[in-house]
């Protein structure tokens, strides 16, 4: 039995998956009175259940074979379902950094998985002595790094994160959402010489696409046959599938935009190191920033009050808001409002 299917559960590993119409026939043409569908219309049909169109072009864009390669309902759906193949819920473990983003902690809590939760260190970095108390834990099966980490915004060090890679026993999610917006380079390349690595990236961020819930996890063939077999047969619509086709269709406008959102950055990080209000902007490496203020939910309500909606981060870093890079008339408007607040 292979590592991977080691550290599976028991009964993913032998389970039968379910068999769709498209399955046993899936080919393009014909007269279809297989699936129980309706015959009219223009969407009576099932989506793809192996998105084979959509992974073709993100095999060719991001130059990794299609083996290598899941989709999820968001990468929301990725997480839940990695702690489903790799958790026994009320036994396993996970582990986590603190302050990170929420859901691997839910997805933990509703798969009765306990989450160790390592802080970060003072410069939102992993601390390296703290987690590898925890790795000899044959339970722990499952680690979330979140790199660009949200809500810190800064990446953590590659050493450290392939440290952690190496002396896991258990499966590593190096989630990427922010990853187009960074300067430090993907663990993409990786995932061939890690088998018990995966990658999370999605088109909620850089593709601008968030309505269309696409997650893509890029791992070994192994830990993406187990995503296939596990995950609802038709977890992404039609409609969804085809809007990333044409999304991925404009390369160019996808470079611009990150390309602008960075600029607007540069600009947003100047602008508001010189207002009284702020007394720090953390390193960023994503497409938002986060700004300790003088008074984090005075200045929270104010901004709603204007229409002006930000993260307050307040119980999570103390002091501090989120704020994403909106378009340069949004961030001008954001500007103009913390410029009059007087604590
Ligand atoms: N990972 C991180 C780090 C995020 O911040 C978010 C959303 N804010 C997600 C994943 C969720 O991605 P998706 O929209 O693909 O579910």
């Amino acid at each position: 039995m292979s590592r991977i299917d080691k550290l599976a559960r028991s009964n993913i590993r032998d389970l039968v998956p379910y068999s769709s119409a498209r399955d046993e026939y899936s080919g393009s043409k014909g007269i279809f009175l297989d699936a129980n569908e309706n015959p009219f219309g223009k969407l009576n049909r099932y989506p793809d259940p192996h998105h084979t169109k959509l992974r073709k072009a993100i095999s060719s864009f991001y130059n990794i074979p299609v083996e290598n390669i899941f989709l999820g309902n968001g990468s929301d759906e990725a997480i839940d379902l990695l702690f489903r193949i790799f958790c026994v819920p009320g036994r396993d473990r996970a582990l986590t950094f603190s302050p990170t983003y929420g859901m691997y902690e839910v997805s933990a809590a509703v798969n009765d998985v306990g989450m160790i939760k390592v802080p970060l260190d003072p410069a939102f970095d992993i601390d390296s002595g703290a987690v590898e108390r925890h790795l000899k834990d044959s339970r722990l099966k499952l680690i979330f790094i979140c790199s660009p980490n949200n809500p810190t915004s800064n990446s953590f060090s590659r050493e450290k994160i392939i440290s952690v890679i190496e002396k896991s026993s258990g499966i590593v999610a190096v989630d990427e959402a922010y990853i187009d917006f960074s300067i430090n380079k993907s663990l993409v390349s990786l995932i061939g010489k890690y088998r018990n690595l995966v990658i999370l990236r999605t088109f909620s961020k850089a593709w601008g696409a968030a309505g269309i819930r696409i997650g893509m996890v890029m791992g070994n063939p192994e830990i993406i046959d187990l995503l296939y077999k596990v995950k609802p047969p038709y977890n992404i619509s039609t409609l969804n599938q085809k809007a990333a086709l044409r999304r991925m269709k404009e390369p160019g406008k996808y470079k611009r935009q990150i390309e602008s959102i960075k600029s607007e950055k540069i600009r947003l990080i100047a602008k508001l190191g010189r207002l009284g209000i702020v007394e720090k902007i953390f390193p960023s490496d994503s497409n938002f920033l986060l700004v300790k203020v003088k008074d984090a939910d005075t200045i929270y309500n104010i901004l709603t009050e204007k229409s002006i909606i930000v993260r307050n981060r307040n119980s999570v870093v103390p002091g501090c808001l989120r704020i994403t890079v909106g378009k340069k008339k949004e961030n001008d408007c954001l500007l103009n409002e913390l410029k009059m607040i007087r604590l």
